[in-house]
């Protein structure tokens, strides 16, 4: 078993501590530079952390002789198992005192053996955490209890085989453990695709992206993995159970969606059936800039309104625009595309830009697929969107908090919102550390009714008080998107860190159902401990 998994048809080897390939990661000279563009940071970036220098214990448990050959206690593994990918994640590792470090590490490769570990962990109280590509960014993967004996790290990405494709109803049956490049690269050849592609596409599963809703490349109509999924498969502690194939249904409750978004705490989903696509063959791209932020969003928001349906719609504000190389004017820029698998899509691209003009935008020259790019700040902002987390953690090694967050909100309050976040973020920020922060915004996903605000907040830290000076920060955002009735999180997922505005912003009665679940479907109370319901 390897500790550090390599990626899909490669030898790299993954980082355990920080984002993606080990060989991707900013040199010590890179970190420098990067220190430079924040007053306050080191003067030398932070070791590169060692699995060797961890304090990593002999297992609490050992499994029946029929089950030991699913399971490995490799510190690399476990290590690489303990936490996800968070700001909060990396800059424990880099300060050597990563989340507890899981017992055991199994990866399962069918369904008999996810329930013969289920019911084997119910039997000993061991804790149980359901583990994809285990980028996750709310503490979703890590233990943060001490009632339970010990805790198993159920890997799930020895299940990633593309299973059936039904060319009639264009769906596939996928297994849960298949990673985003894993999966597309088994429906290439059927010319078909799921098209999820998250930020975290390489190293993210999809049982990750099922059990935590997560929000893809679509910033308008289709933009959460919910919207392509016809039936799920889940083994729960209590038994296991598959729903019916349907393109809709309108018989009671979904039993689908109580799973969607269940984050590990009622089930192991372990297959499932999604719609797919036709592979674009036509697209198109390009840019506006702004002046002015709130025309922007008008902009943005007449588009949303309108039947154009981009499939990229991001707007990214001076701040944003600046790091990721679109803009060097102060100016905001919206990065609008079109893709379409049966008609061109410049008559939409250009119905886009003339209502971005009519709000004051300037610029615009469209880049069609395959030419070298005629609009540099669309290609600016697609390499700094993939290079961004590599950036984020050659930062944490300079002793920089830098972390995002994000949230959605009706277009009411959006524009109140994101000043509020600015603001107050910002002095949040200053008064936990004394440094200038920047708080940059800009919207992902974008709705008729209301748009998704993605936040990076970037300040130096102080040696050795990263985590309290984010959690600080965090709890100044969460209570500001609290106020602004805007949801914890539109595609992160709540797991941990965001359980307590979780808890203020769903409703009783639903609450109780939920604990009801979790009661008939995990009496032991293994599955991922914390996550949802206490
Ligand atoms: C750099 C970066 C960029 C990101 N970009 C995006 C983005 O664009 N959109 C987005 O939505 N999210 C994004 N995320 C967050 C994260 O990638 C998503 O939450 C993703 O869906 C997690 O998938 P995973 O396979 O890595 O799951 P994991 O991190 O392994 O697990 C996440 C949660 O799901 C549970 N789980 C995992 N597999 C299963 C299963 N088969 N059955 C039951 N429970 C399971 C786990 O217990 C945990 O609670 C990003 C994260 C990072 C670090």
């Amino acid at each position: 078993m390897s500790a550090s998994p390599s990626g899909p048809g490669t030898s790299r080897t993954r980082s355990w501590w920080g984002w993606g390939y080990t060989d991707a990661h900013p040199d010590d000279a890179e970190c420098v530079a990067l220190g430079a563009l924040l007053p306050g940071t080191l003067a030398r970036p932070l070791p590169v952390p060692r699995v060797a220098d961890l304090k990593i214990g002999r297992p609490g448990v050992t499994l029946p002789a029929a089950l030991a050959h699913l399971v490995t206690t490799d510190p690399d593994a476990r290590a690489a198992h303990a936490m996800g990918k968070a700001y909060r994640d990396v800059i424990r590792a880099l300060r050597g005192r990563p989340g507890r470090i899981p017992d055991l590490v199994a990866r399962p490769t069918d369904d008999r053996e996810v329930a013969d570990l289920l019911d084997w962990a119910g039997g000993q109280g061991v804790a149980v955490i359901p583990f994809g590509g285990g980028s996750s960014v709310v503490g979703g993967v890590e233990y943060r209890g001490d009632t339970h004996r010990a805790v198993l790290s159920l890997d799930l990405t020895s299940t990633d085989q593309v299973l059936e494709v039904d060319t009639v109803s264009r769906s596939a049956r996928i297994r849960a453990g298949a990673l985003g490049p894993v999966l597309e690269a088994q429906l290439r050849p059927h010319g078909l695709t799921l098209r999820h592609f998250p930020q975290s596409f390489e190293f993210s599963t999809l049982g990750g992206w099922l059990a935590t809703r997560a929000g893809g490349h679509y910033a308008t109509g289709r933009t959460h993995i919910d919207d392509f999924v016809q039936s799920l498969r889940v083994v729960t502690p209590a038994g296991a159970g598959t729903s019916w194939r349907l393109p809709a249904s309108g018989a009671g409750p979904s039993p689908d969606r109580l799973f969607l978004g269940s984050e590990g705490a009622l089930g192991v989903i372990t297959e499932a059936w999604m719609r797919l696509q036709e592979r674009p063959r036509h697209k198109a791209s390009a840019s506006a800039a702004f002046a002015d932020f709130g025309q922007a969003l008008e902009a943005v928001r007449a588009i949303a309104r309108s039947d154009l349906s981009p499939a990229n719609c991001r707007l990214l504000d001076p701040g944003e625009a600046l790091l990721s190389g679109a803009s060097h004017h102060g100016s905001s820029v919206l990065v609008l595309g079109f893709e379409s698998a049966t008609a061109p899509v410049d008559g939409r691209l250009a119905s886009a830009l003339e209502l971005a003009r009519a709000h004051g935008g300037r610029g615009g020259r469209p880049a069609a697929a395959g030419d070298a790019p005629a609009d540099t700040a669309v290609s600016a902002w697609r390499s700094a969107f993939l290079r961004m987390p590599y950036l984020r953690d050659g930062l944490a090694r300079m002793g920089a908090v830098v972390e995002t967050f994000e949230t959605a909100a009706t277009w009411d309050r959006v524009p109140a919102l994101i000043d509020a976040v600015r603001t107050e973020v910002g002095s949040a920020a200053f008064k936990a550390t004394g440094n200038p922060a920047t708080v940059n915004c800009r919207l992902t996903h974008v709705y008729p009714d209301g748009a998704a605000p993605y936040f990076t907040v970037a300040v130096a830290g102080r040696p050795g008080d990263e985590v309290r000076i984010w959690d600080d920060i965090k709890a100044a955002a969460s209570d500001v998107l609290h106020r602004h009735r805007a949801t914890i999180t539109h595609h992160h997922a709540v797991g941990r860190d965001h359980r307590p505005g979780y808890d203020l912003q769903r409703p009783d009665p639903f609450a109780l159902a939920l604990r009801a679940a979790k009661d008939a479907l995990d009496p032991h109370r293994i599955l991922n401990p914390g996550v949802l319901i206490d």
